[in-house]
């Protein structure tokens, strides 16, 4: 009996992470996320807002799971990798349609509770955690396995489906950190001694013949410009993906060397902060003073004596109009000084609407005489070379490439055919497309 493999969305495009899986007429459907451009294009908003499931399947915001309608009754789990919401956002749109649990690692599932609760969205699914590295039944036949991985977000996992007919990997973001500022290495041990069939991993960077840097390169890109520049009375304001607990913790580290407190000032900064800490993973809190609701923050700001005693961690990496970061310098929240500086700790997101978004608030920074430091910052995704080390150590005799434009779908073939595999073995799929794997 082969394998089936479906597509159901983010291949031969960047968003909405889908894909079911289907062995002995038993389903588990793997990631379930937003298309964020769409999303954000649609509703002008990169928090959520309430949309019916059928508008944002119709804008292709979220995975077209109607492909999947006639085996709908055969899907016994929906696995989720990481927190990102281009894996995990569409499960409060789509996930009543199966009667299934959804499985996380926790931070995972606190996310998924955060958004739920802020939306007030009721999700009927069974949410169940499972730690990394462990090993659970869904269903009869088949068995998921948790295996840790490093990326830009806590407790990300790449999952090991095993069935009668052979072990299929989904590695969709990872890097390959040997020294990892928050949490485990990559669980190198588990993946050399598995047999895997087929891997369908990331390939976003498979075009970069280069080895991604650690964290721990992020965290001293950090001190390099915290520590090494003259601070002394400025006010500094660092943005970063709110997700990135790592890279905030490093922030809170190197403000006590600086001594100043750390504020964090934004809703969805909050809302990772709390899962974290519900998650077992940081303890924000008593570390930061944290104001949450953006119609607080003008007020918090105005009210400061002393700015430059503080360091501010703000939402808005992307320049984003509505988050903290636009506000404080399109609607006066704060009145910065020459010299105050802004530190980008993030990359842009490459689509034009981030690039137009952080041009115009880099621009008005310059107006303000603000010093602005940009990519201080090391990727969560694998380079070329990662990936070549990665299909070293797990063999798979099928590569699936995913989370890519055509270009670096084809970039990842290359690699696996100059890596020896016979291009049979590698499969370019569209969403829909579904394959069998003996
Ligand atoms: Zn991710």
């Amino acid at each position: 009996m082969p394998i089936e493999i479906i597509p159901i969305g983010g291949y031969s495009e960047v968003g909405r992470n889908c894909i079911a899986i289907r062995a002995d007429n038993e389903v588990v459907i793997l990631d379930m996320g937003l298309h964020l451009e769409r999303y954000i294009n649609y509703t002008d908003s990169d928090d959520f807002v309430e949309l019916s499931s059928k508008k944002l399947l119709e804008i292709g915001a979220i995975p077209d799971v109607t492909l999947i309608d006639d085996i709908k009754d055969e899907v016994k789990a929906i696995c989720v990798s990481h927190a990102h919401l281009d894996h995990v956002g569409a499960i409060p749109f789509l996930g009543n349609r199966f009667k299934c649990p959804v499985h996380g690692t926790p931070f995972t599932i606190e996310v998924l509770k955060a958004i739920l609760r802020d939306e007030k969205i009721d999700l009927r699914n069974e949410l169940i955690e499972h730690k990394v590295n462990s090993r659970f039944k869904i269903s009869k036949n088949i068995e998921v396995e948790f295996i840790n991985a490093t990326h830009s977000t806590p407790q990300t996992v790449m999952i090991a489906v095993h069935t009668k007919y052979g072990t299929v990997l989904y590695a969709n973001d990872f890097k390959l950190d040997n020294h990892p500022t928050l949490g485990q290495k990559t669980n190198y041990k588990r993946l050399k001694e598995m047999n895997v069939k087929v891997a369908i991993t990331n390939c976003l960077y498979a075009h970069n013949p280069a080895r991604t840097p650690s964290e721990s390169i992020a965290k001293k890109m950090l001190e390099d410009v915290l520590l090494g520049t003259n601070t002394e009375g400025k006010s500094i304001f660092v943005t970063t993906f709110s997700s990135h607990l790592a890279r905030i913790k490093a922030i809170i580290q190197i403000a006590k060397k600086l001594n100043r407190k750390v504020v964090f000032l934004g809703r969805s900064l909050s809302k990772y902060a709390d899962a974290g800490e519900e998650a077992g993973i940081v303890k924000f809190s008593k570390e930061a003073e944290i104001v949450r609701y953006s119609s607080k923050v003008r007020g918090f700001l105005s009210h400061l004596k002393h700015p430059e005693k503080n360091l501010f961690v703000v939402t808005g990496n992307q320049g984003e109009p509505k988050a903290i970061l636009s506000k404080i310098v399109y609607n006066g929240f704060f009145k910065f000084k020459p010299g105050d500086m802004v530190i980008f700790s993030c990359q842009i997101i490459p689509v034009p609407i981030h690039f137009e978004n952080r041009d115009k608030l880099e621009t008005a920074l310059k107006q303000k005489h603000v010093r602005i430091f940009r990519d201080v910052h090391s990727s969560g995704h694998a380079s070329r070379e990662d990936h070549r080390d990665f299909f070293e150590l797990v063999k798979p005799e099928h590569i699936i490439p995913t989370h890519g434009s055509i270009e670096r779908l084809d970039s990842m073939r290359d690699l696996a055919i100059e890596m020896g595999y016979d291009e049979h073995k590698v499969h370019i799929l569209s969403n829909g497309q579904n394959i069998f794997v003996e």
